[in-house]
C-alpha cells in the first residue's frame, strides 16, 4: 500500500490561508494521508437536508496538491444541535434513567430510529458526493464506537430493540424464562414487554439478564456501523472501511467488528493513561492492546491515531521524552501495523481536548514534537514499506472472549478481579521474555498455536468442551485456571459435572473447595522456592495430573495449586490461583522448556522484541523503554536495516532494527 504515515486533521479549526501552509509542512514531513471530518457534521449539514461541503471539497484539494490523499470519517459521533433539538429523544439515557445531554460528543442513541434516518441522509450524501473524488481512498464510521458507552444507553428505544433481540434469541417467553432462572426471586415474566433494560435496581440484578444486555449493547453497536457501512459499501464502493478501536476496551466485540472493516485500526495514547506508579506507562499494555487489535483480523492493521504530543483532558499526563513519539510509532508498526496516522496535526485552541496536544503546538510553529517525528518517518519509512502486509510466526495464543469478560465483569469473585488485567498476567509474563503472542477466539482455527493460555473460562460449554479436547488430544498445551467450566452460556451454574465442568477428565482433577483471598496474600511452593500468589485458591483433588506447585498456606497447605496432566498428545495446565509476576514468570519458564516456545532474544528489563515475517525474511524490532541506555546481545545473523551501524548499544527510548533470512523462525520451524 503506498500509504506509510498519516496525520488526523481538522481545516474546520483554522483559519482558510493557513490549509495550503499545513499542507506543505505535511509533504515536507513525510505524511501522504489524512484523516479529516468525522466531528463537523455541523458544517457540513448546518440544516436538514442543506449540505455544504465545500470547504471540505477545498481542503482536500489543497492537500492533493501536496500529494496527500484523504480518509473521511462519517460524523455520527456528534450530532449538531439542530438534530438535537428536533429529537431530543436521540440522546441517551443512563443506567439511573436519567438522560444525558448536548454539549459534549457521543450524545446519541444508536438504537433511535429518528438518529438512524438522520445518520442514513448524511452517510448518503457524504457518500455521493465524494463517490468519484480519487483523493478520498477510505471511510472511518463514527468514532470509538463504545466510547462513552460505558453505562449507555437505556432509553425505551433501546430496551423495545432488547426484546425484540431476545425474541430473536429464544423465541419464546418460557425460554428467556429457564435462560435466565427467572424462578429466583420471582423474577418471571409472562410477556415480553414485562421485560425492561438492567437499569439500577434495589438490590444486585440477575446476572443471566446482566450478561445477554451486554451481548445486545455489543450487537446494537454492530448494527449501526453494519447500518453505515452498507450505505458507503453501495454509494462509494472501492474506497476501504476502517474503524478506529481502544485496544481492550469491551463495549464492543472488535473481532465482529473487524469482519466488516477492511482492517481494523487502533487508537495508541501510551501516556493517555497517566500511570504513575509505572513512570507514566506501561509498554507490555500497549503491546497487548496492539497486538489485540492485529489479533482482530488476524492481518496488519493502522493505527489511526498515534500520540504525537503531550495529552490530557482536563488533566494531563507526562510530556512524552524525547525519543518516545518515535518509539511508541515504531512499537506499532512492530505489532503489525502497516501505516501510522498521528493525532493531530495541530493542537486545538479551543473545545475539550485543547490539551491533547497535535505535532504542532497552538501557535503551529514546529517544535521538538515536530522534528522528531520528521525524523522518525525519514528513519523508519523504507522499514515500514518492507514490512508492509506481514505478521508474526504463530507461537503463544491467547484465548480472549468478550462474553467472559463480561461474564466477569458482573460477577467479580474478588473486589481486584479484572479480565483485562487477569489476561495481562499471562500476556506480560510472556511478553517479559520476548515470546509472540496472538489473541484467539473460541471460533478461530486453533491449529498451529504450540500453546494456548484459555483464562478465566467461566462460561463452558459442551461445544468448548470438545473443541479443548481435539486441540490437545492432537498435541496441543493447553492452560486452563480458576474458576474454568462454573456456567453455562446463560451464566447458570453448571449442576451437572464437578467443577471443571466439562473438561474435569481433561484437566486430570476435580476441584472441591475454594476460596477467596479477601484481603490477605497467598503463597504457593514450587520445588524449594515460595512464591506469592492472588486473589483465588482452587482446592484441588488430582486425579491424573502430576502437582506442578503446592498451597503453602492455609488449611489446604500441600495440596496442588498448579498442575499438568497428558491427555492424547498434548497436556493441559491447570492454574488454580492468582499468579504474581515471580510465578508467571516461572511458569512461562516451565512452557519454554515444554511446550516448545521460543524467546526470541533474552533482553533487559524494560526492552521487547518483536518480529513480522515476510517472504523468508524475519523483521525484528528492539524497543527500549527505558529512561536509559541498554545493551542486547543480538546474534550474528541479525543485520541492522535501521542505519545505527552494528553496535548493540540502544540510548534511552531508542530502537534498533534487524533482518535475518534464515535460521530463527523460518517458516518450517514455525508450524506445531
Ligand atoms: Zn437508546
Amino acid at each position: 500500500m503506498k500509504y506509510l504515515f498519516g496525520t488526523d486533521y481538522y481545516p474546520e479549526h483554522w483559519p482558510r490561508d493557513r490549509w495550503a501552509i499545513d499542507a506543505r509542512m505535511m509533504r515536507e514531513m513525510g505524511i501522504s494521508i489524512v484523516r479529516m471530518a468525522e466531528f463537523s457534521w455541523a458544517k457540513w449539514e448546518p440544516a436538514e437536508g442543506v449540505f455544504h461541503f465545500e470547504d471540505l471539497d477545498e481542503a482536500i484539494e489543497i492537500l492533493a496538491k501536496e500529494g496527500i490523499d484523504c480518509i473521511l470519517g462519517t460524523p455520527t459521533a456528534a450530532p449538531p444541535a439542530w438534530i438535537i433539538q428536533k429529537n431530543p429523544e436521540i440522546q441517551p439515557v443512563d443506567s439511573h434513567g436519567h438522560r444525558l445531554h448536548f454539549g459534549g460528543r457521543h450524545h446519541d442513541c444508536q438504537s433511535n430510529l429518528a438518529y438512524r434516518e438522520h445518520s442514513r441522509r448524511f452517510v448518503t450524501a457524504f457518500a455521493r458526493h465524494y463517490a468519484d473524488n480519487p483523493h478520498v481512498v477510505g471511510w472511518q464510521i463514527d468514532n470509538e464506537l463504545g466510547n462513552s458507552h460505558g453505562d449507555l444507553c437505556f432509553c425505551p428505544s433501546c430496551e423495545d430493540r432488547f426484546r425484540q433481540w431476545l425474541k430473536d434469541k429464544y423465541g419464546t417467553i418460557e425460554q428467556v424464562n429457564k435462560a435466565w432462572g427467572t424462578a429466583f426471586w420471582s423474577q418471571d415474566y409472562s410477556d415480553f414487554s414485562q421485560i425492561t433494560a438492567p437499569k439500577d435496581t434495589v438490590t444486585g440484578h440477575n446476572p443471566s439478564q446482566q450478561l445477554d444486555w451486554k451481548r445486545f449493547c455489543s450487537d446494537l453497536v454492530l448494527d449501526f456501523h453494519r447500518f453505515q457501512a452498507d450505505i458507503l459499501r453501495k454509494e462509494a464502493p472501492n474506497k476501504f472501511i476502517t474503524h478506529n478501536m481502544m485496544g481492550f476496551s469491551d463495549k464492543v466485540d472488535y473481532f465482529k467488528l473487524t469482519e466488516q472493516l477492511d482492517f481494523a485500526s487502533q487508537d495508541q495514547y501510551p501516556g493517555g493513561h497517566f500511570q504513575p506508579e509505572h513512570n507514566g506507562y506501561r509498554a507490555d499494555e500497549q503491546a497487548g492492546a496492539l497486538d489485540l487489535i492485529r489479533s482482530a483480523g488476524h492481518k496488519p492493521f493502522w493505527v489511526m491515531e498515534q500520540q504525537s504530543g503531550i495529552t490530557g483532558w482536563e488533566i494531563l499526563g507526562r510530556t512524552p521524552r524525547p525519543g518516545q513519539l518515535g518509539l511508541w510509532a515504531l512499537q506499532g508498526i512492530a505489532h503489525g501495523a502497516d501505516a501510522i496516522v498521528f493525532f493531530r496535526w495541530r493542537s486545538c485552541t479551543m473545545g475539550t481536548e485543547q490539551y491533547w496536544h497535535g505535532i504542532l503546538p497552538h501557535h503551529g510553529v514546529p517544535g521538538r514534537y515536530y522534528q522528531e517525528l520528521k525524523q522518525f518517518i525519514a528513519d523508519t519509512g523504507s522499514i515500514l514499506e518492507q514490512v508492509q502486509g506481514s505478521v508474526p510466526a504463530k507461537e503463544a495464543a491467547i484465548l480472549f472472549s468478550y462474553d467472559q469478560e463480561y461474564a466477569m465483569a458482573i460477577q467479580p469473585h474478588h473486589p481486584d478481579l479484572k479480565y483485562q488485567s487477569h489476561v495481562m498476567r499471562y500476556y506480560s509474563a510472556l511478553h517479559r521474555r520476548n515470546i509472540p503472542v496472538e489473541f484467539v477466539r473460541e471460533e478461530d482455527d486453533w491449529s498451529g498455536w504450540k500453546l494456548l493460555i484459555a483464562p478465566f473460562q467461566f462460561l463452558m460449554s459442551m461445544s468448548l468442551a470438545d473443541k479443548m479436547r481435539a486441540y490437545v488430544r492432537q498435541g496441543g498445551r493447553l492452560v486452563l485456571d480458576f474458576r474454568c467450566g462454573v456456567k453455562d452460556t446463560h451464566n447458570i451454574a453448571i449442576m451437572t459435572d464437578n467443577l471443571p465442568c466439562y473438561v474435569s477428565d481433561l484437566c486430570g482433577l476435580k476441584v472441591v473447595e475454594y476460596d477467596c483471598l479477601r484481603d490477605t496474600d497467598g503463597a504457593v511452593s514450587w520445588g524449594n522456592q515460595n512464591y506469592p500468589i492472588e486473589f483465588w485458591n482452587d482446592i484441588i483433588q488430582t486425579d491424573t495430573a502430576m502437582p506442578l506447585a503446592l498451597y503453602a498456606r492455609e488449611f489446604y497447605a500441600g495440596t496442588p495449586a498448579i498442575t499438568v496432566n497428558q491427555y492424547g498428545e498434548g497436556s493441559v495446565y491447570y492454574i488454580g490461583t492468582g499468579m504474581k509476576p515471580e510465578l508467571a514468570d516461572r511458569m512461562v519458564q516451565e512452557w519454554i522448556d515444554h511446550c516448545g516456545i521460543r524467546p526470541l532474544l533474552e533482553t533487559p528489563h524494560g526492552v521487547e522484541v518483536t518480529h513480522r515475517k515476510k517472504n523468508g525474511s524475519t523483521y525484528i524490532f528492539v524497543l527500549n523503554h527505558n529512561a536509559e541506555e541498554r545493551v542486547i546481545e543480538a546474534p550474528e545473523s541479525w543485520q541492522p536495516i535501521d542505519s545505527k551501524g552494528k553496535g548493540t548499544d540502544i540510548p534511552a527510548y531508542g530502537y534498533r532494527v534487524y533482518i535475518l533470512t534464515c535460521g530463527l523462525y523460518t517458516d518450517t520451524d514455525s508450524k506445531l
